[in-house]
This record gives structure tokens, sequence and C-alpha cells, in this order.
């Protein structure tokens, strides 16, 4: 598999490449210099997902990987369910909240770390990140226990909750956990004074993987053909899929799918009040406003970083931009929608509908839809509990970190301190 850097069109590299470096040149991303596209559709609609997603993601990797490496990676990363389930006549939620941390970034997360193990040379590697609640426990979790790889996640101390916190910092064995005393950004500036540190990136093998890596977006491809085979097996017309969206990393995936030959009636991408792309869709103008806070808090993003990746997509098939449907909820809009599906028997959470209503808003008769349920309900149990007006109960997940030992080291937001820190307990 090629690729290039969409600000630097003559960097080209593999995927292996790709997925060590994470960002190109002058931070550009990476972007296939070819979609592969699949024939037989249909036959492939048929297989379990796992031997499906073998075929569609050795579309793009075999010719580098081979297809026995590729089949590994598939088999380890994807372990849990995906089931699509009907919410009303015309929707269906595509539940992606199945896996480790409950959270649709199971799936790229946990294909990413085997990736980055399985590429890993002799010396092993760290990868540094900050965060500020959920991607660390699926980042964490994706990387327990792999051979090549320590993590090291800082946090600010006190300012997630209780549950997110127990749900990396708990784990032990690779996975090194640093609360510390300051804010978010004090976390993400201690991360970026690492990267720049010789002693540090060199000695330690840093690696960021970051939601911009490119294995993650081909890893979330595979959940678009379970979604249209689901469907299928239920209905007869192409689905409206209903993406919600922040960085857009997960819609990129989903026209990735559908460059490949999947059939998808038509995207869209449903947002929160941060809705620089509904106006740009609307407009043509791209003017971020400033970030707002929001119940669907995961989409609190007003600079998109996959976006230059959607509208390459758009422009290497031919296809208008304007085919996207961008729909922006407000905050009212989205208890109401709580609420509706509520009433319809489903309980969801404020990310999921979203896009849940947006298709109510954007369906003629006869057209069925999809959306993506990105987050279990109980992940957001402050939001969900109130608007509801319930107890969601703890899943299994969350209950077996309830009362383990948190194991995190606790500094001050100072670099050298952490720099000692790092050599203590990684080398
Ligand atoms: C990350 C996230 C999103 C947004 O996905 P993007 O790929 O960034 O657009 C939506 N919902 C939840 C629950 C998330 O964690």
């Amino acid at each position: 598999m090629e690729l290039y850097n969409l600000k630097h069109p003559s960097q080209k590299v593999s995927f292996k490449e790709a997925v060590q470096l994470g960002l190109g040149k002058d931070r550009g991303l990476f972007f296939p210099t070819q979609i592969p596209v699949l024939h037989d559709i249909e036959a492939l609609l048929a297989m379990p997902f796992v031997e499906r997603s073998k075929k569609v993601l050795g579309a793009w990797l075999a010719s580098e990987l081979g297809q026995d490496a590729v089949d590994k990676l598939v088999e380890r990363a994807f372990n849990f369910d995906l089931p699509l389930v009907a919410v009303d006549e015309q929707r269906s939620c595509l539940e992606l909240f199945h896996g480790p941390t409950l959270a649709f970034k199971d799936f790229g997360a946990r294909f990413m770390a085997q990736c980055i193990n399985a590429f890993a040379q002799d010396s092993r590697l760290t990868i540094l990140t900050a965060t500020s609640g959920d991607t660390g426990a699926a980042v964490a979790d994706a990387f327990y226990g792999l051979d090549k790889v320590n993590v090291v996640v800082l946090y600010p101390k006190g300012k997630i909750s209780e549950l997110q916190e127990k749900m990396f910092t708990t784990l032990g064995k690779n996975i090194h956990t640093v609360a510390v005393a300051s804010d978010f950004d004090a976390c993400q500036h201690l991360v970026k004074q690492a990267f720049e540190d010789s002693d540090v990136r060199d000695g330690l093998h840093l690696n960021s993987a970051n939601s911009i890596n490119i294995s993650r977006l081909l890893a979330q491809i595979c959940y678009y053909f379970e979604a249209v085979a689901q469907s299928k097996q239920r209905h007869e017309a192409d689905p409206v899929i209903a993406v919600p969206s922040g960085n857009f990393g997960n819609l990129t995936a989903g026209l990735f799918a559908k460059a490949m030959g999947l059939p998808v009636k038509r995207f869209i991408a449903a947002t929160n009040a941060n809705d620089t792309v509904p106006r740009y869709l609307e407009t043509g103008v791209w003017q971020p406003n400033p970030t707002q806070a929001t119940m669907s808090n995961a989409m609190d993003v007003s600079e998109p970083s996959n976006w230059p990746r959607v509208e390459a997509i758009c422009e290497k098939l031919g296809w208008p931009l304007a085919d996207l449907v961008g729909i922006r909820l407000s905050e009212a809009q989205t208890s109401e929608a709580l609420a509706e599906l509520h009433a319809k028997g489903y309980v969801s959470e404020p990310h999921a509908a979203i896009a849940a209503r947006a298709l109510t808003l954007n369906l003629v008769p006869d057209e069925v839809g999809i959306f993506l349920g990105t987050a279990h309900p109980a992940k957001f149990k402050d939001v969900v509990d109130r608007e509801l007006n319930l107890d969601l109960p703890l899943p299994a997940e969350l209950k077996a970190v309830e009362h383990k030992p948190i194991l995190s080291a606790e500094l001050a937001a100072d670099f050298s301190q952490l720099k000692s820190h790092l050599f203590a307990v990684l080398s």
C-alpha cells in the first residue's frame, strides 16, 4: 500500500511507515494513492464479520504485509459483537460499543495497537499520550499486554470522572499512568516537550499513536460493511448512514467503504453545536467558531483534523461535496432526541441520539436509515440519567474496575520530573 502526504504529495510512504510516523511533513495527513475496489460485494456481505474484514483489509494491505499477517491482525483486534438494533420502522442503530472500553474507538485503537506492535523492531516502543478521558482508556486497553510496546498516559489529576480514571489506571503491566497536578493542556504540553527532547524521543523510541493514524481509519471501514450486511438481511434498499461526527475519522472510513464499492445511499454528517462542517457544506465557507461544550462532548471539535481526507476522497472519486448532508443539533434537540428514542424503548446517549435525529430530519418515506452507536449509554451515565430520569446500571466492564486500585504515579506539571520518571519506570 502506498500513501502520500496531502500537504506534500511528493512525500510517499508505505503503510508500515505511515503507521509509525502518524503524520507526514508539516503535519500533513497520509492518504492512499489508490483506493481498492471490491467485486462481488454480495458474496462479501454474506460472510461473517471477521472473515469479511480480512478480505476488506486484505484489499489494502495484503500486497505489503501478506494476507496471513492481515488475518492475524484482524483476529486479534476484532473480538467483540456489533449488532444492528432496530429502533423503529425506518431506523436502526449499529452498536459499536461492545468492545472492552465500551466505545467505537476500540475498533480503531485495537487494530492500530496490533499494527504498531507487529511493526516494532527489536527495541520496545513507548506510546506517550495525554487524555482528557475516553481516548486514554481505548489506547491503554488496546496495547495492554502487547510485548513490544510500553504505554504512558498522562491525565489531569482530579479532572476526569473516577470511573473513567479507573478504566485505564488499574491495568498495570505495560500500561503506565501519570496523574498530573494540572489541566489537560498542561498534559498535552508535557507530551509535546517529550517529543521535542531527543534523549526521551530516541532513548525511549517514542510514538504518538494518535487519532489521525491511518491504521485506525482502515479498521473502521470494516464496520460499515457489517452495517450494510445486517441491513441487507432485513431490507432491500441501500441504507442512508448517519455518523455522529467530531474529528470526522468515522465519516472518512465510511466514505472509504463506499469508494470500495459498498452500497450506501448517502451519508449524513451529524454534529452538535460545533457545526463547522454543516455550515461549510451549506455556505462553502470554512469558518470554525470557538469550541463549545455540549453533552456530546466527544464531538466538541471545531477544527476537525480528518476533514482534508474527506475532501480528498470526494475529489478523487468525483463525488460532489454537496452529496454529503450536514446536520447540526442544538442541546435542546439532543435532549428531545434522547427522549424520543427512550419513548420507543431504546436507551441511547447524546452522540448517537444526534445521528438518530438527523435521520428523522433527512429520510424520505421508504428509505432505510442506520445511525452509528459510538458509545455505551453507561459511559455517559450522568447525562443519560438526568435527561431520561433513569439510574442506569453499570455494565460488567465498568463494574470490574470499580474496586480496583489506581496505579498512577502523581507528578507536578514539570518536564524534568516527567523525564526522570519515564527513564525510571521504562528502562
Ligand atoms: C470520538 C467520538 C465521536 C466522533 O468521532 P470522529 O471520528 O472524531 O468524528 C463520536 N462519538 C463518540 C462517543 C466518540 O468517542
